[in-house]
């Protein structure tokens, strides 16, 4: 049986978190990909749950051991998806699910092509973004300028991938991409 991946790509404050922790509950049989990062845990995170949390050193150590199937830098911090889960998950015919930025949604398609399929998850607009990146309360101010900064780019690229959810309303977001995910794995 062949594995399924599925990419969640997003700007940073456009809910994304918050729609797929739904999805992990209506969904059990999907394998999050926990990937490694240098970005200081957030209050409420959990180190091997929601990212591994590792130093720039030992991030370093990672690449050049060739542990990563992709890795960004992402506003000013390291993220890597680690190559053993892909491996074994493609090899044991699991679903995965990825939560990752631009560079890494292409660098999936890059070595899957059609195997991976991107759903992209755009918020009503970028002030909107501002607004719930400074409601979430998680990030300084400097942080929260460069996340807008940064999704201001991101945003360029909506319309390259295979499904586009709009965030407005979080019950339809929710239903749209729900609906989705369950197409891709059936
Ligand atoms: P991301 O993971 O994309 O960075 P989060 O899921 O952390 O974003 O959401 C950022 C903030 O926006 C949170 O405070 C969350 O509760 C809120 N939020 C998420 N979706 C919506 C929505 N559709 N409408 C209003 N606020 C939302
Ligand atoms: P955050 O710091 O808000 O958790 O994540 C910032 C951004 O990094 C998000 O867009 C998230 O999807 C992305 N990201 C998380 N893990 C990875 C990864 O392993 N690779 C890449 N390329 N991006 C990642």
């Amino acid at each position: 049986m062949s594995g399924r991946m599925i990419v969640i790509c997003a700007p940073s404050g456009t809910g994304k978190s918050t729609l797929l922790a739904r999805l992990k509950t209506e969904i059990p049989d999907l394998e999050w990909s926990v990937s490694c990062t240098t970005r200081p845990r957030r209050a409420g995170e959990v180190d091997g749950k929601d990212y591994h949390f590792i130093g720039v050193d030992e991030f370093k150590r990672q690449i050049d051991a060739g542990q990563f199937i992709e890795w960004a830098q992402v506003h000013s911090n390291y993220y890597g998806t680690s190559r053993r889960f892909v491996d074994e998950g493609l090899r044991q015919g699991r679903k995965m699910l990825f939560d990752l930025d631009v560079q890494g949604a292409d660098a999936m398609k890059k070595v899957y092509g059609a195997a991976a399929k991107v759903i992209y998850i755009e918020p009503p607009s970028l002030e909107e973004l501002e607004k719930r990146l400074r409601t979430r309360a998680t990030d300084s101010d400097a942080v929260i300028r460069e996340r807008v900064a940064n999704a201001r780019k991101e945003l360029a690229r909506k319309n390259d991938y295979d499904h586009l959810v709009l965030n407005d309303d979080v019950d339809g977001a929710y239903g749209k991409l729900r609906d989705i995910v369950q197409r891709i794995l059936t």
